[in-house]
């Protein structure tokens, strides 16, 4: 596989300051574009940097032990603080927000946290979590005004599966949640599956065919070298081509049209009608030129890439007393100077730079 491209983007973060002053001296018209002239539309908020699953490919048990500095309750946003950065991201033309982590469902009182973010309006308010919780949560987390969750599922396989969450989680309770979910009416529930060779590849087609004609939409999702923990490696990513290909020898695809602009997955329909499946194919067609997201981590840093190494501090922000058009404004400085596109530039040796851990900036 091509890897030589090379990482020309030092993520050096300008003070957020000087941002925010020139923001306010000389404020943009209209909703911010970036740099490269994308909007924005998507917040991701990582509610907690824990998790109780231990992912091979994400918080490997040898980094993430008893030992890991986790951030202490205090430095973690508050719900008010978290729900004045999304009024704000709302004000600057943002629609939809994910709720991540860590697993977001570790969260004590999320709940609480969806019904303030429900509030502010019409916004796309969905979730992505591991599913060991829920089952007893779905219910709950749609009374509270979340609309679709996304669950990450890496095999059908009960040891494969053991073995990638590498806390022994058994693949039936998090089939339950998914189940829970669907009849909680946070539909269509999407399914997240990392494939990484060596591990799972072998899942690729029972997932498929296990979630075929279920109205779930299961997503096949490039494994990433995000973090610096995880010992990616160029030849441990199957090619999305590979997963399409593998699905239609016995399940025949056809493609299928973007529902939006700048839709992460890629879609494929089963030519006979049996739904659809997509596949993230971050690493081999990168889709940086369509990309609409900011981050929010669980300290409330904004990272304008999942693969940046330098945060805006907002919590200093917040907590320093500024107001409301003042956050925004903040938002909006951020945004119009970002010229992100590690997933353009990537190669083997970008690969092993220091980056902020998926756990903390949120999946
Ligand atoms: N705990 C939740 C969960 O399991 O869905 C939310 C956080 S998790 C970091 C979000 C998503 O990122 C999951 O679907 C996970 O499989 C995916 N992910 C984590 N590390 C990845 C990697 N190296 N490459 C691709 N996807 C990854």
């Amino acid at each position: 596989m091509a890897n030589i491209i090379p990482l020309i983007d030092v993520r050096a973060a300008s003070t957020l300051d000087a941002l925010v002053r020139d923001a306010a001296r000389a404020p943009a018209a209209g909703l911010p574009i970036d740099a490269l002239g994308r909007r924005l539309h998507d917040l991701r908020i990582s509610v907690t940097d824990r998790c109780n699953f231990r992912c091979v490919y994400c918080m490997p048990k040898d980094v993430f032990g008893r030992d890991y500095p986790f951030l202490a309750h205090a430095d973690l946003l508050t719900f008010e603080e978290i729900t004045r950065v999304a009024r704000a991201f709302v004000d600057q033309g943002g629609a939809k927000i994910r709720l991540t982590g860590g697993e977001p469902l570790l969260r004590r009182n999320v709940e609480r946290l969806i019904e303030m973010l429900a509030s502010i309006g019409d916004l796309d308010l969905t979730l992505t979590t591991n599913g060991a919780l829920l089952a007893r949560k779905a219910r709950s987390l749609r009374d509270a005004g979340l609309k679709r969750v996304t669950v990450s599922l890496d095999s059908l396989d009960d040891p494969t599966f053991r073995a990638m969450n590498d806390v022994d989680f058994p693949v039936a309770r998090v089939l339950e949640g998914i189940e829970a979910a669907a009849a909680a009416g946070l539909a269509p529930v999407k399914i997240n599956m990392v494939v990484k060779r060596g591990a799972n590849e072998a899942s690729v087609v029972p997932m498929a065919r296990h979630f075929r004609g279920t109205g779930h939409v299961v997503r096949f999702i490039e494994y990433m070298d995000v973090g610096a923990t995880n010992g990616w490696r160029m030849d441990d990513v199957v090619p999305a081509a590979e997963i399409v290909r593998m699905i239609d020898a016995e399940l025949p695809l056809e493609g299928a049209a973007p529902n939006y602009a700048g839709e992460v997955a890629e879609r494929w329909r089963y030519r006979d009608g049996g739904g659809e499946i997509g596949v993230i194919a971050s690493v081999t067609q990168a889709f940086c030129r369509d990309c609409t997201r900011v981050r929010l981590s669980t300290d409330g840093k904004l990272y304008t890439c999942l693969f940046a190494n330098a945060g805006h501090d907002l919590r200093a922000l917040l907590r320093g007393g500024a107001a409301d058009h003042e956050i925004g404004s903040a938002i909006a400085a951020v945004w119009r100077q970002r010229g992100d596109r590690y997933s353009e530039i990537r190669t083997a040796n970008t690969a092993r730079d220091p980056k902020i851990e998926m756990s903390y900036i949120g999946g």
